[in-house]
């Protein structure tokens, strides 16, 4: 089969496509034809070598979606030919097939086209642990989104609205705010304007909001806190550097700072948000947006791209 593999650690350019082993399910896996690859900022985060555990060759990806080929012993539930998406690979998903843990595989509504199906994995239940998991949030409250038009974040737009939160939610182009706006925010604005954060505070009127979801912290945690209300949260889901704080804007308003991370979510935590996430999109309130589509040997400017400002919707790539 076509991989995409991984011989050192570096630059986009050491995505390389080859042709390897097909693998096969062994007791407990699934062997997924992969239709579509989404492609998140971790994997470039990744293939740099931020993670030393990994071990090379390495194909990347988590998410993909697309159709069981086959499954190994004690895998029930599962069968040849069903519609599914991933949400952890074995083999990496960068590939014309992936190995996955039966647990991993996920029933795919049939409403929810491949392409949309490898956008939902990481984005999606990201924004949903940010919001009920860390932020605790309630219907009623409001949101800001400080980074709305990405992947996690129109996944993090979709699931709040759904919830009944106010949605004040950024992009840093036309078509990024256009893009937050038809997927449910209340109120855009446009996170590259000297003011944006004033307006914000005015859309309150003068509360602050109660939860922040942050894409960026190293360059905003140190506006997001003064933007806070009383007991609100900040949930630090993106940072790319460092930043000094002022502590007295937390203590102010008994505010906290809390951290996610993905990875640290349990087996039943994740179990309950796939469940959530399948319900979502089955009923159409999730709707996984897909911003462009390339092919997989294209990898390489797939990195590229998922790191440019100008985010509309996930990056797919095709097999
Ligand atoms: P993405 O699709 O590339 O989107 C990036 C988002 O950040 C876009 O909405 C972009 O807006 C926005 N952004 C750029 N500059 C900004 C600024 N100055 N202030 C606020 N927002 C800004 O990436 P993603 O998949 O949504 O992931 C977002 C971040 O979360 C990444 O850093 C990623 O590594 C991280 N992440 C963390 C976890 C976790 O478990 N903690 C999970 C998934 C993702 P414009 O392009 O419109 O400017």
């Amino acid at each position: 089969m076509k991989a995409i593999r991984v011989h050192q650690f570096g630059g986009p350019e050491v995505l390389r496509c080859e042709e390897i082993e097909r693998p096969a399910p062994a007791s407990g896996q699934v062997l997924v034809k992969v239709q579509a690859v989404g492609v998140n900022p971790v994997e470039t985060y990744q293939r740099s070598g931020s993670n030393p555990s990994i071990r090379l060759p390495w194909t990347p990806g988590m998410d993909a979606a697309g159709l069981v080929e086959s499954v190994g012993p004690g895998v029930t539930g599962l069968k040849a030919g069903d519609r599914v998406y991933t949400s952890d690979s074995l083999s990496g998903t960068y590939a014309e097939w992936t190995l996955c843990e039966a647990v991993t595989v996920h029933r795919l509504a049939d409403s929810i086209s491949f392409p949309q199906g490898a956008a939902v994995n990481i984005p999606y239940a990201t924004a949903y642990r940010a919001l009920f998991h860390r932020a605790r949030a309630q219907g009623g409250e409001t949101v800001f989104i400080h980074g709305a038009s990405g992947g996690v974040g129109v996944a993090a737009t979709q699931i709040a609205r759904a919830a009944g939160l106010t949605i004040i939610g950024t992009a840093g182009t036309p078509e990024g705010r256009k893009l937050v706006e038809e997927q449910g925010g209340h109120h855009i604005l446009d996170h590259r304007a000297p003011d944006y954060l004033e307006k914000a505070m005015r859309l309150t009127n003068g509360r602050g909001v109660d939860i922040i979801l942050e894409m960026l912290a190293n360059v905003n945690l140190a506006k997001d806190l003064p933007l806070l209300s009383k007991f609100g949260r900040v949930i630090v889901i993106g940072s790319r550097g460092t930043i000094d704080i002022t502590p007295r804007d937390l203590m102010s308003r008994d505010a906290d700072i809390r951290g996610m991370m993905l990875f640290n979510a349990s087996r039943a935590e994740l179990s309950g948000i796939h469940a959530a996430l399948a319900a979502g999109l089955e009923n159409g309130t999730l709707r996984p947006v897909v911003g462009r589509q390339m092919p997989l040997a294209e990898a390489a400017k797939a990195h590229i791209a998922v790191l440019e400002p100008g985010a509309h919707g996930k990056i797919v790539l095709l097999p």
